[in-house]
């Protein structure tokens, strides 16, 4: 499933909300949190929030522009701004994530062939 996809379907359990109980809560999720949602993810803690969030889509991590202000920083990290900061709907959201996110849901290009293969074999444990 693409990021795009998560977030719009954990968006349909629980209305939004922000900060980073927002990321588990089960009353309110923001649009990680309604990602992490839909996906079944449910690690403790921020620090393995993000890694969980980082290990399905590792092109979160890539560098980004915030669509309204132009603040810069990894699309996680704009992806959360956008949803605390400038209070956008997560379908909103979802929009211009999909509007970033690679067509193919493991993006391969630019990577050497052993970094995306051991990327695969960390989600296949999980499972
Ligand atoms: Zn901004």
């Amino acid at each position: 499933m693409k990021l795009s996809e998560a977030i719009m379907l954990g968006s349909l359990s629980v209305p939004q909300g922000s900060g980073n109980e927002s990321l588990f809560s089960d009353n309110s999720r923001c649009a990680l949190g309604a990602a992490r949602l839909a996906m079944g993810l449910t690690g403790k803690g921020e620090v393995n929030a993000y890694r969980e969030l980082t290990d399905l889509w590792p092109w979160i991590g890539n560098d980004e522009e915030c669509p309204r202000c132009h603040r810069e920083g990894t699309a996680r990290a704009i992806i959360w701004h956008l949803n605390d900061v400038h209070s956008w709907p997560r379908e909103r959201i979802a929009s211009w994530v999909a509007s970033i996110e690679p067509a193919t849901p493991e993006p391969t290009e630019g990577r050497d062939p052993e970094q995306t293969h051991q990327e695969l074999c960390v989600v296949e444990e999980k499972v």
